[in-house]
């Protein structure tokens, strides 16, 4: 579980130390930021998991809940980006009447929870879930969103099983993506194209396609249902497996050529593999 802020001086401090008292000339972030940052979910022992945890690499899911960990507040900054404007596009009052927003659910076998961003009643029930995402992630959608969009289209399958458990019809399904940051895309090609190396790009070594708006919409496929609910169902297994007999997962597959280990797993320093091959680099 996250128990500790990373300073800008690299040092560690107890997130409830640093809520008492920043050990900093000056706090690295809002007060009520770093409070809302440092407010972790029960243990998914004490509770269900949630669709994300269950399509998350076992391993990473593991880690998160057996150590306590440590993140940069700065490293949570689209976090709170990304749950401002879930609030922003919720509908309260129900002033919409043929769309739900934020519609919390549990499956009929009572195995698993989810909150859907979006149900929209007519077309025959269609799921909508909302992303906030940069512009290199959405170029690799724009190239080609039913291979690069793997996790997010079997979120959105997972959400489709809350939905039919809970008797909503559902026909079909779709992700919407607002792009943090189309603009400024020029200057970084320009930089690019100075003789600096492009960070990312498709296997080809050719740039992603570039996102121009703000906002795209991705229809997703709907999986054929029974095939779908035994793979998601025995993923639950697994997990619950691994995390009531304190077994480590093997090493997740996709590891975004170890980016992930390197630059987006809070808990690496528990992972062997991470430890292995990059242990001595971690500051
Ligand atoms: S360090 Fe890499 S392999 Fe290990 S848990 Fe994190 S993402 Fe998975």
């Amino acid at each position: 579980m996250l128990t500790h802020f990373i300073c800008s001086d690299n040092q560690r401090i107890k997130c409830s130390d640093c809520l008492s008292e920043c050990r900093m000339k000056q706090r690295c972030a809002p007060y009520m930021f770093l409070f809302k940052a440092s407010q972790d979910r029960k243990p998914i022992l004490d509770r269900l998991p949630s669709v994300t945890e269950i399509l998350s690499p076992f391993r990473y899911t593991y880690l998160k809940q057996k150590y306590d960990y440590a993140e940069m507040p700065k490293e949570m900054i689209f976090k709170i980006h990304g749950s401002a404007a879930h609030y922003f596009l919720e509908d309260e009052e129900g002033a919409v009447e043929h769309i739900a927003t934020e519609l919390s659910l549990t499956d009929k076998k009572e195995k698993f929870k989810g909150t859907i961003d979006c149900y929209d009643f007519t077309r025959g029930g269609v799921i909508s879930d909302y992303k906030f995402l940069g512009k290199y992630k959405i170029g690799t959608y724009l190239e080609d969103f039913n291979k690069n969009a793997l996790d997010y289209k079997r979120q959105i399958n997972g959400y489709r099983i809350l939905l039919e458990d809970n008797d909503y019809s559902v026909s079909g399904a779709e992700l919407n993506c607002f792009c943090r940051d189309f603009r400024g895309y020029e200057h970084k090609q320009e930089v690019a194209n100075q003789g600096k190396v492009y960070k990312t790009g498709n296997k080809a070594g050719q740039p992603y396609p570039k996102p121009v708006e703000p906002f795209y919409c991705f229809p997703v496929e709907l999986y054929d249902r029974n095939e779908f609910r035994e793979f998601f169902y025995q993923r639950i297994e697994m997990l619950m497996h691994y995390l009531r007999e304190d077994i480590m997962p093997p090493v997740c597959e996709d590891r975004w050529g170890d980016k992930k280990c390197k630059g987006y797993c809070p808990p690496n320093e528990y992972c062997d593999y991470y430890v292995e091959k990059y242990g001595e680099e971690k500051q």
